[in-house]
């Protein structure tokens, strides 16, 4: 079966465009009066600031992609930034800290990746961590980390991620998995990769929904052993079609976070050869069409999430 992301994706979006007018509407000005809510000014809608430093025509294309999820949803990017890519370090460091304290600013993103003469650690770090809607914030990492046995003390099973920001991609994927009523818990899930972005916070999130995961990166010796035996296999290494039918359990959910150009057609390829893999997999997701579309929702999810906790609404 197709793991549709496209389609869900879209369906939140109208969701969310609905849960932001009917919130809007329920907090004309004259009903906040008697409460300790604060003031929603006429006008404010939710609000993301891209930060975009240099022209990187991949970047500049994910960030018109996000900006055009926020308008449909009805929100305000007005604020977004764009600097050059000779700008210092500390002029990026400045425009954080002005959106930092920007009030109609609700959630702050910067686009990866940034010119590799910056400290991409510094500069994520001066987010303030309550607009950080990417996640990516060391404290933001740290609450996710820490989040199973929070939940489980709390015996708030179910549904377990932090209600703080956490990364939109790993969001997206538990997402499309609960989506299509695939189950998570208890289940052997493999992941392949284990960067900030998307392997380690996506093995987290596993990890506090029960699965049993195993996480595999470029050192890993046998991978193809532990793929095997996995209900879940979620692909997230850069490798254009490396993994193969043979490393599939027959049925196996597998969710491919790839983006690659192929060396041989020049198109837009995952890490998975879909083809061959289609045919052994119980569920698979297309690339493009997957994850990716389930990214740039979760972002706008997350900052309409932000502005609702905000106000209150
Ligand atoms: P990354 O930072 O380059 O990390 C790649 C990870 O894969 C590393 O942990 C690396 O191991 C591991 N790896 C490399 N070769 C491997 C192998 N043969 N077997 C097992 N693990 C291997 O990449 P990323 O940012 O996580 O992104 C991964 C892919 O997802 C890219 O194609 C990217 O474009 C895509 N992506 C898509 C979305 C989306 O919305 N769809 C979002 C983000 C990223 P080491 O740690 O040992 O180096």
């Amino acid at each position: 079966m197709l793991l549709n992301g496209k389609q869900l994706a879209d369906s939140i979006l109208n969701s969310l465009k609905t849960r932001v007018d009917d919130a809007l509407k329920a907090r004309a000005p004259s009903t906040a009066s008697s409460t300790n809510r604060l003031f929603l000014a006429p006008g404010r809608k939710p609000c993301l600031a891209v930060v975009q430093v240099g022209h990187r025509p991949d970047s500049s294309r994910y960030v018109e992609t996000k900006t055009k999820a926020a308008s449909r949803v009805g929100v305000d990017t007005s604020f977004s930034v764009k600097l050059a890519d000779n700008v210092s370090e500390a002029e990026v460091v400045e425009a954080i800290q002005g959106l930092n304290a920007n009030p109609e600013v609700d959630a702050i993103l910067v686009q990866l990746p940034l010119p590799r003469s910056m400290d991409q650690e510094k500069i994520l770090a001066c987010i303030d961590m309550s607009k950080d809607v990417d996640g990516f914030h060391p404290a933001n990492m740290g609450l996710l980390a820490r989040w199973g046995e929070v939940a489980r003390q709390q015996a708030s099973q179910g549904n377990s991620l932090p209600r703080s920001n956490v990364p939109c991609t790993p969001l997206g994927i538990i997402t499309l998995l609960d989506h299509y009523s695939i189950p998570i818990a208890g289940k052997r899930a493999v992941v392949l990769g284990r960067s900030n972005i998307v392997g380690l916070p996506i093995s987290l999130m596993l990890l506090h929904r029960d699965a049993s995961v195993t996480v595999l990166h470029s050192k890993s010796l046998q991978v193809e052993e532990h793929v095997v035996q996995a209900d879940i296999v979620i692909a997230a290494m850069g490798k254009p079609q490396a993994v193969k039918a043979s490393w599939i359990k027959p049925g196996a959910a597998v969710v491919d976070v790839g983006i690659n150009v192929s060396p041989q057609t020049g198109k837009l390829v995952g890490d998975v050869d879909f083809e061959a893999v289609s045919k052994v997999a119980g569920y698979i997701t297309p690339v493009p069409g997957g994850v990716g579309p389930l990214t740039v929702a979760m972002l706008i999810q997350s900052t309409v999430h932000n502005f609702c906790v905000k106000y209150s609404l």
